[in-house]
């Protein structure tokens, strides 16, 4: 039923678009719509710019769903607005079936995660936005909005505002209004991850049965996510970037596998461990002989060599970190890393940081898909509060280059306390004033446990722990 309300719509609009001048032809399978050539992008950082992508190169062909994959911050929103012409990039360029941008992208429209729909326009009103930017005459924007709406499951909620809908409904309206303009690409920001867990895979659903019907009036689509499953679920080609030092690449994987797609076949279920180990950054099997890079862990610098600017700290609670290592403990010091976010019902990104931060610390290691608790990291699990802290300071000092940093500055300065501004001032060279912000709080954070020094939110200022 949808689907033939579908047809009318294309049919409708096919006559529709020769009014609005319609400038390109449906584009084949293969053929590329959006490239991304060289590609870098850095936003002004606190006293200088700060590279988020480096030299991304990346095709989006007519028939493909793509899904860019990282970590939060690896700059996936960054790359998704530059294809979209949203922002520029810094170098480098990003073409349209071959032309570059000088703007918005001709060919794409966009779905947020957070809906951004405007609350005082009813769902029609809403969904007709996307044309009137285009300047379709009210008549066929009326007509193929209603089609739209119908298409997308939002059949009766047309008079609606969007405060009278539920979550999942609002992010129909989201698609309803990018559908409607048939973009060439469909380009999605995280669009399920504000939803609770049914409705999204609903939504998921829905929209891949479209897709595969043939009938979807787009010719590929580009997912942000930072879920593997939604990637190796939707995708055809998985962009998996990395952000150290900044986004780049790391690795590309085609999926292949027939929809719709079965959770529980063995081929999905490698595939996900496969990408697992990518987005963790420790692949021991896709090491190359002879090829140093891929060993261990490619993100890490050795401990003597860490500094303040390049060993980031991983933004997890030292309650956080605690946690994991008593779970792990009670697993018998390893545990498979997928199955410890899956019983903890947890993301990839909650559970990523805390790895980070118990490996940095030497607590653990992560070999494969397992994380291995060290000699030390089970001593600081099964201690009492003063050992686990006495523990703690040690391996901070040892492997957090800023809380080291913080530490030996009180220590040389005669009244052993410092203005946090002076360490904002140090870190500004290497870290946005974002990063700059969550990179002290977690120094703080870890500091204060290991009774290094404490920290006067008031005053702004660090002060030696001399109890
Ligand atoms: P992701 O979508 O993968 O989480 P983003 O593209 O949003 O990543 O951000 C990548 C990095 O760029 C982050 O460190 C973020 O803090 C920074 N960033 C994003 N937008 C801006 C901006 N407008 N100005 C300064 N820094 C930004
Ligand atoms: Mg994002």
């Amino acid at each position: 039923m949808v689907l033939d309300s579908w047809r009318n719509l294309r049919a409708a609009r096919h006559s529709a678009s020769t009014t609005a001048g319609r400038r390109y032809p449906r584009a084949a399978d293969g053929q590329v719509l959006v490239e991304a050539r060289e590609l870098t992008k850095s936003y002004a950082g606190a006293d200088r710019e700060l590279p988020v992508l480096g030299g991304i190169d990346l095709q989006v062909k007519a028939g493909e769903v793509v899904a860019l994959l990282g970590k939060s911050g690896s700059g996936k929103s960054t790359l998704l607005r530059c294809l979209a012409g949203l922002i520029p990039p810094s170098s480098g360029a990003v073409t349209y079936r071959g032309e570059p941008l000088t703007g918005a992208n001709p060919g794409t429209a966009m779905v947020f995660q957070t809906f951004a729909l405007l609350p005082w326009l009813t769902v029609q009103e809403n969904v007709e936005l996307g044309l009137e930017a285009r300047g379709v005459p009210a008549a066929q924007r009326a007509d193929a909005a209603v089609q739209a709406i119908d298409l997308i499951g939002l059949d009766g909620f047309e008079t609606a505002y969007p405060k009278e809908l539920s979550g999942g409904m609002r992010q129909r309206v989201g698609f309803a209004r990018a559908l409607v303009v048939e973009p060439d690409v469909l380009m999605m920001d995280e669009p399920f991850s504000a939803l609770d867990v049914l409705t999204a895979e609903n939504l998921r659903g829905e929209l891949m049965e479209l897709w595969e019907s043939g009938q979807f009036p787009t010719r590929a689509i580009v997912l942000v996510t930072h879920n593997i499953e939604e990637a190796v679920l939707m995708a055809d080609r998985i962009v998996v970037l990395g952000s150290r030092p900044y986004g780049t690449i790391r690795e590309t994987f085609e999926v292949g596998l027939d929809r719709p797609r079965d959770r529980n076949a063995a081929a999905f279920e490698d595939l996900i461990d496969r990408v697992y180990r990518t987005m963790t950054g420790r692949a021991k099997e896709t090491r190359l002989p002879g090829r140093a890079e891929g060993v261990g862990r490619p993100e890490g610098v050795e401990l003597d060599k860490r500094t303040a600017a390049n060993t980031p700290l991983p933004p997890s609670s030292v309650d956080g970190l605690s946690g994991m290592a008593e779970m792990v403990a009670h697993r018998g010091g390893a545990c498979d890393l997928a199955d410890l976010a899956d019983d903890l019902g947890l993301e990839i990104d909650d559970v990523l940081p805390i790895v980070d931060a118990l490996d940095l610390l030497g607590f653990a290691t992560v070999s494969g898909d397992d994380l291995l608790l060290t000699d030390v990291g089970a001593a600081f699990a099964g201690a009492d509060v003063q050992e686990s802290k006495t523990l703690f300071a040690e391996a901070v000092v040892a492997g957090a280059p800023l809380v080291r940093l913080i530490t030996t500055s009180l220590r040389q300065n005669p009244d052993g306390a410092l203005r946090a501004g002076f360490f904002r001032d140090v870190l500004a060279h290497h870290f946005t004033s974002e990063q700059v912000t969550r990179q002290l709080d977690v120094a703080t954070d870890w500091g204060r446990y290991a009774e290094l020094y404490a920290y006067d939110a008031e005053r702004q200022e660090y002060r030696l722990d001399t109890e």
